[in-house]
């Protein structure tokens, strides 16, 4: 058996995990009889986003035992990451500086004017200054103006992700065929297939990646014995692009209980589970996860 151990910090959060996995009943056709279950990251936290705390609790955490109180981080104008991390930052009395693609100023986003509820301090920069966010010269140059912080690549992909997306295998109750998630950068998908206890893995493109994605994950999770594959067909025409179909799926996806999607990930998600159940592609009688990750305040205008 195993035991979750809470931090500190999740405790003081109220972080609920392990997350659910439910049953569900789908209105799609299905040659192969596939058996569709859904865990339910989305509903870890009612601001703090699914895979987004699995991706940041271990450098958190780490952060609070060494008594670390400043951060930096990056995204666009409707990150889930950054809304994640301004919120703990918030509740713990951290301090936050995010760095920002594009210029919000004279229209910010319900994410960004979270953020500056949350005392965040906000700095746009132009997407070719964006660009460099990883680059040595770049990150060294931040070090020298936040001395005292700890700098969190985007999207929470720090070295610590891995291993708290991993857990993730270890929550499961039951037995799966096959595990299906959106990916964007790969770091979920990279943490999933460094657990050897992993199901199969399919994830969802959800942006035009294709090769790119591999690599990244093949760099991140080099040992894997997982099978994994990305499906690069279910993009919709790139990240956060949407078609008719897709916004038709996404208000009613036949699936029961009624679970709530967005267009950007788990719209992308299930409306890919339900081609290749329609298809055929999953093997006869076979059981399957989605994995829902979170990321409805995304969705917000
Ligand atoms: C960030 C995000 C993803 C993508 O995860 P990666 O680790 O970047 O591939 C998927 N779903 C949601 C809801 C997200 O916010």
């Amino acid at each position: 058996m195993i035991i979750f151990l809470a931090t500190m910090l999740a405790t003081n959060l109220g972080i609920r995990l392990p997350s659910v996995e439910q049953k569900l009943s789908v209105d799609w056709r299905n040659p192969n009889g596939a058996e569709f279950w859904v865990k339910r990251d989305d509903l870890i936290h009612p601001i703090i986003s699914g895979n987004k705390w699995r991706k940041l609790h271990g450098a958190l955490s780490r952060a609070e035992q060494v008594g670390i109180t400043k951060f930096v981080s990056f995204g666009g104008g409707y990150s889930n990451h950054l809304h994640a991390l301004g919120y703990v930052c918030f509740q713990a009395g951290w301090h936050l500086n995010v760095i920002i693609r594009g210029d919000y100023r004279a229209n910010p986003t319900p994410m960004l004017q979270d953020l500056h509820r949350w005392g965040a301090q906000i700095h746009y920069v132009t997407k070719a200054t964006y660009q460099r966010r990883n680059d040595a010269d770049y990150v060294q140059h931040l070090r020298q103006q936040y001395p005292e912080a700890m700098i969190i690549p985007e999207g929470g992909s720090s070295p610590d992700a891995l291993a708290g997306v991993a857990e993730i295998v270890y929550e499961l109750t039951q037995f799966y065929d096959m595990l299906l998630l959106p990916v964007a950068s790969g770091g979920t998908l990279a943490g999933l297939a460094s657990n050897p206890k992993c199901p199969a893995l399919r994830a969802i493109a959800v942006l035009k990646g294709e090769n790119y994605l591999e690599s990244l994950v093949s760099q991140s999770a080099p040992t894997s014995a997982t099978d994994w594959q990305i499906l690069h067909d279910f993009h919709h025409g790139g990240y956060a692009k949407t078609s008719a179909e897709l916004m038709d799926f996404v208000t009613d996806p036949q699936i029961s209980p009624s679970i709530p999607l967005e267009s950007v990930y788990s719209g992308k998600l299930f409306f890919a589970a339900r081609q290749l159940c329609e298809a055929g592609y999953f093997p006869l009688n076979s059981r399957i996860l989605l994995l829902h990750t979170g990321g409805l305040q995304g969705q917000r205008k």
